[in-house]
């Protein structure tokens, strides 16, 4: 296959071309580039949405490598044993990949970079995902950060390289490896119906993401810190999707920030300082990847947590039928878009965690199933956050009241009217459509009649509060 030998550049969530180091290291030699997407052992575990969003990603950066004279190679199967196979067929002696600090992810990449190793084949993990690793951040005294605050303070003034932009061209083999068909992999059979309401609300791959961080800055930054906590005003980035899967890079988004906020947005630093929540939390799984499967504060081991998923009121909180309008029109959100508005989660997580006493697990869990912006580390700090069992965390008493939420967030119900059909003489097509998503064995219409609350507000709060005073928190 020609004078050089081919690299492989094993494709990930980092779907870009601009501000890749991954692809900028590939290409670095003029060796030709082997772009494959593997369908591995930790892909196939991801929950239905996130599932089906990656592959949606992957498929159009297939057609944007095709663009430029490149491919996307897919295969399916375990990562060690797929990436062996494309070496022996095409010759290739070198693997570089964009790293990824998800618990199961480095499992994997440990295996599979010590295998390679051993076989005298280069494999090489560089960053790309995040603006500052979690080991270049430590405190005074050496350790990790606990605390957000004094991470960002650490991190804020740090030097972020300017990001490459994308390539004109990829080197290309004389020949290409075999391709599997991505349509014949069942990736979207677990959306269901689910598949066809969300589609049209997703907002996919370079261009889109790159297009909306644009209208972002232009029209939207400068009034981010008013618009933010209001689910009805689209005054957020609404790039999560593009970031969970490397559509767009943290470094693009920074220095779009940093240049509004030397513009004069004065918005730009709070959007920067969420930038770098998402950073804390890759920081707090690197340091304590147990974040993911317990408590973060052993203390709460001792909590009596509700652990059945299947308890009617933990059904209705999934369905979006607790009877508060504001829990239920951020639940039917997420299954309609794929996404949920960060007060929303803040107010459906404190709900299932306060109010209802349940396991954030739960929460977390059904949130891995339904969110196409799914991140491993965001999710789980999100969940201990609200639960109270994490760092840096909402303290217990801090109980937020879904009724006085919804009139600071929501006081013209316009959020609440877009997502709730039932007690509506016209809903609207968004709430509407929220019965074509669910499935049929859920038996829901919209004439029926809108539910009391399982637990109200009230008494859910004076139930969490008697609860933490047993315990002694
Ligand atoms: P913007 O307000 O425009 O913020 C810009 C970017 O900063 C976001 O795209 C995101 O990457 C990052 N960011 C913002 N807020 C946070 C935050 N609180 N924590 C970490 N990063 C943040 N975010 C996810 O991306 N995936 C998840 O799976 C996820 N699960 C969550 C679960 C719970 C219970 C909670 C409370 C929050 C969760 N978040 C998650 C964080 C947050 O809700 C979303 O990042 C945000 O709503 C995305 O909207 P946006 O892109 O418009 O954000």
């Amino acid at each position: 296959m020609g004078d050089q030998q081919p690299v492989i550049w094993w494709v990930r969530k980092d779907l870009r071309l601009a501000d890749n180091p991954a692809l900028t290291a590939a290409i670095a030699d003029g060796a030709p580039v082997i772009p494959l997407f593997i369908f591995d052992e930790v892909v196939e575990r991801y929950g239905a949405a996130p599932k089906w969003r990656f592959l949606l990603g992957a498929r159009a950066f297939a057609a944007r490598l095709g663009a430029l004279g490149s491919r996307l190679v897919f295969r399916r199967g375990a990562a060690l044993a797929v990436l062996r196979d494309v070496m022996a067929e095409t010759g290739a002696r070198r693997v570089i990949w964009t790293r990824d600090l998800d618990p199961d992810a480095v499992a994997r990449d440990t295996a599979v970079k010590s295998a390679l190793k051993f076989a005298g084949i280069e494999a090489r993990s560089v960053k790309g995902n995040l603006l500052f690793e979690p080991w270049t951040v430590a405190t005074k005294t050496g350790g990790f950060y606990r605390v957000y605050t004094p991470f960002w303070k650490a991190v804020r003034d740090t030097d972020v390289p300017v990001p490459k932009r994308a390539p004109s061209t990829i080197p290309a083999p004389p020949d290409w490896p075999a391709s599997d068909d991505p349509d014949t992999w069942d990736y979207a059979r677990p959306m269901d119906r689910g598949a066809a309401v969300v589609a049209p609300h997703l907002q996919l791959g370079e261009r889109a993401a790159l297009e909306r961080l644009e209208t972002f800055i232009a029209d939207w930054v400068a009034d981010y810190v008013a618009n933010r906590d209001r689910p009805a005003v689209p005054g957020t980035s609404l790039l999560s999707q593009n970031l969970a899967w490397g559509e767009i890079g943290p470094a693009t988004c920074w220095h779009a920030g940093r240049r509004a906020l030397e513009a004069g947005k004065v918005g730009a630093e709070t959007f920067l300082k969420e930038l770098v929540w998402r950073e804390f939390a890759y920081h707090l799984i690197y340091h304590t990847p147990q974040i993911v499967s317990g408590n973060w504060r052993p203390e709460w081991d001792a909590f009596p947590w509700g652990t059945d998923a299947s308890a009617p009121a933990v059904i209705a909180w999934r369905q979006g039928r607790t009877g508060l309008p504001f829990v239920d029109a951020a639940m039917r959100e997420m299954y309609v878009t794929g996404t949920m508005h960060n007060r929303g989660r803040m107010i459906v997580a404190s709900y299932l965690t306060k109010h209802l006493m349940t396991h954030w697990q739960i929460g977390k869990r059904w949130f891995e199933d339904c969110l196409v912006d799914w991140d491993p580390a965001s999710n789980a700090m999100g969940w201990q956050w609200s639960a109270g069992s994490g760092p840096d965390a909402t303290p217990y008493f801090r109980i937020f009241n879904p009724e006085t939420q919804l009139t600071k967030f929501d006081p013209d119900a316009i959020y609440t009217s877009a997502w709730i059909a039932e007690g509506q003489r016209q809903p609207s097509a968004t709430a509407l459509s929220y019965f074509e998503a669910i499935p049929r064995s859920w038996q829901l219409s919209p004439s029926d009649p809108y539910p009391t609350p399982v637990v109200s507000a009230g008494e859910g709060r004076q139930r969490a509060l008697a609860a933490y005073e047993t315990r002694g928190f």
